[in-house]
């Protein structure tokens, strides 16, 4: 027998409504403004948007967890996937608070690797050196490069400025996290040491490199959360790289065409940040690491 057609309405109305406050509860989750254990914790029948979330979908909107990690993690509980927090038996509650828990500490202990890329003149440097100059608990990376200094640049803090023999021996002492030939010019690396201490210690990590680079982190460092600076529009874009002066014609031709290059690679990357503003955009980078003080 069909329901009378207020009621249909009524439902799928109410339907509607389940649905988006299921999908507010995800990104609560996924921002990092709420915990996965809190909405165990308050996944009710008084609460539910919190009781009807898949487990699945739970797991899911925790940062760094794609499908994949998610599937693996739910047969490790031994949780089907269909199963919502509210459904979930004694035991199968116990085992998920106890594996959100556990994973909740050791984010905070490690730090986050955060790699900020996008294309060339976006602003890339600038943001990062403001995150060095306004958040002394961030570690920022400094890489070695072939490149001659600038004006201005001092060996170990902008760069360690190396001949092509010293990086050959870097490569292959394996002392690289990532390098790449940027521009078909230079060479530049992320050097591993430095890197691992500071997440060991607890502490975040930003790497300020190309696409390139970027990519090798992703494969072999798959936690780390790759962030993609894009510039408000094309035409600032082009300003800011024909702007900056530090480059002759071709150079900036050959720029450009990296930029528009680089700039088709944004759908790669799991966040983007607009840089219209520096401070916004690196509190928007900084808003990614763990904070070293709370649970
Ligand atoms: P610049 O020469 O203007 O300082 O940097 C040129 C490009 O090299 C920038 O896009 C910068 O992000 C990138 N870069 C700097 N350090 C590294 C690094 O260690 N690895 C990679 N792959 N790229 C880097």
């Amino acid at each position: 027998m069909k329901p009378p057609e207020v009621d249909r309405i009524a439902g799928s109305k109410a339907a509607v409504a389940a649905r988006r406050a299921r999908a507010e509860v995800k990104r609560q989750v996924s921002s990092g403004e709420r915990t996965a254990s809190d909405v165990l914790d308050k996944a009710t029948p008084e609460n539910p948007a919190e009781a009807s979330l898949r487990v699945s979908e739970l797991i899911g909107s925790i940062p760094w967890l794609g499908p994949t990690r998610t599937a693996r993690i739910m047969t490790e509980l031994g949780i089907s996937p269909s199963k919502r927090v509210g459904g979930l038996g004694i035991h199968q509650k116990k085992r998920l608070r106890e594996f959100l828990v556990e994973r909740q500490k050791r984010r905070i202990e490690t730090g986050a690797l955060v790699v900020l890329a996008g294309p060339t003149a976006v602003g890339k440097g600038t943001v990062s050196a403001f995150i060095r100059d306004h958040h002394p608990e961030v570690l920022l990376s400094v890489s070695a490069t072939t490149r001659p200094p600038r004006p201005g640049e001092v060996d170990g803090v902008h760069y360690y400025f190396v001949d092509d023999a010293e990086f050959d021996r870097l490569i292959e002492g394996g002392e690289f996290l990532e390098w790449a030939t940027v521009h078909n010019a230079y060479r530049y690396g992320t050097p591993r040491a430095p890197i691992t201490q500071a997440l060991a210690g607890g502490k975040s990590v930003l790497l300020e490199i190309d696409l390139q680079g970027a990519r090798q982190v992703r494969e072999t460092f798959p936690e780390a959360r790759l962030v993609f600076l894009l510039p408000p529009t094309w035409e600032e874009l082009v300003r800011r790289l024909t702007g900056r002066g530090t480059e002759d014609a071709d150079e900036q031709d050959r720029r450009l065409v990296t930029a528009k290059r680089e700039l088709e690679a944004q759908d790669e990357f799991q966040y983007k940040v607009v840089n219209a503003d520096v401070e916004t955009a690196a509190r928007e980078v900084v808003s990614l690491m763990p904070t070293p003080s709370g649970v």
